[in-house]
């Protein structure tokens, strides 16, 4: 069950602000660091929105709207979509009223500087909790990417190893679970040429705004889940203790 209530910042008479209700949280990490996964446990567990920009991008495209078919264009060449497509979108989903107003965990977004300077200007003195570098070693991701199977349809995560118990059909939905089109050798290298050069920036980005954590994320899925946990829970005590 999840441990929702809604957000409210209160100042305190010495300056501070008190933060309590639903986790604003952003998790960073390479391509098969396992954010997926980890976010949309987080997001059950908080009873939060889970904003993945690339699942939203593909869902876009299968449905062939006019932003979801550019999108497509970058995905495929194994490029980044352009910021301010980007943040457009995540601006309208963060604005008041808007899906990701009562909480989130943010998994794929942002991923270079600028949108990470811009996510501050929407946020707006209404800060992030934690910035959440998951890291995983070069070679366990090339691994995880070359064997990684996704369901169309809900985009959930299995692995050649771990495959779903019927025929490649989703265990939650039934939805075909297929291999990503961009999870071929040559797409992989690249994507992770990228993060190296847009997306690692944005760690010291966080880390002088005093809002990194760097969690381990090798080991199983239900440890590395309660490292996050952990580490959530702390930032949001330290938070309401005025820190
Ligand atoms: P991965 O982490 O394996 O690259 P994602 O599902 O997060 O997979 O993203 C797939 C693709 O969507 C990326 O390679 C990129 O083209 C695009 N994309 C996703 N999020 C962003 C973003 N914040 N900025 C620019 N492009 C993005």
């Amino acid at each position: 069950m999840g441990a929702a209530g809604a957000t409210t910042r209160t100042s305190t008479a010495d300056g501070g602000t008190v933060v309590t209700g639903n986790p604003r949280l952003v998790l960073l990490g390479k391509q098969g660091a396992g954010k997926g996964t980890q976010a949309a446990r987080l997001s059950e567990h908080y009873d939060i929105q889970h904003l993945s920009t690339g699942d939203l991008f593909r869902a876009q495209a299968a449905e062939g709207t006019a932003f979801g078919l550019e999108a497509k264009r970058y995905m495929d060449a194994g490029e980044l979509v352009p910021d301010d497509i980007v943040i457009g979108i995540v601006e309208e989903c963060l604005a008041p009223g808007g899906r990701l107003a009562d909480g989130f965990v943010l998994d794929g977004f942002p991923r270079t500087v600028t949108q990470a300077e811009e996510l501050e200007r929407v946020l707006d003195g209404w800060p992030l909790d934690v910035a959440i570098d998951l890291d995983v070693p070069r070679e366990i991701v090339l691994d995880r990417l070359a064997g990684r199977r996704v369901c169309e349809v809900c985009q959930r995560v299995y692995h050649v190893n771990m495959p779903p118990v019927h025929d490649w059909t989703c265990d939650d939905d039934g939805g075909p679970v297929v291999q990503r089109e961009d999870d071929t050798e040559e797409a992989i290298e690249r994507r992770l040429e990228l993060y190296e050069r847009e997306t690692v920036p944005i760690l010291d980005f966080y880390r002088e705004h005093g809002k990194l954590v760097v969690v381990d994320g090798v080991g199983e899925g239900d440890e590395v889940f309660a490292r996050l946990v952990r580490v959530v829970e702390d930032e949001r005590r330290c938070a309401r203790h005025g820190r």
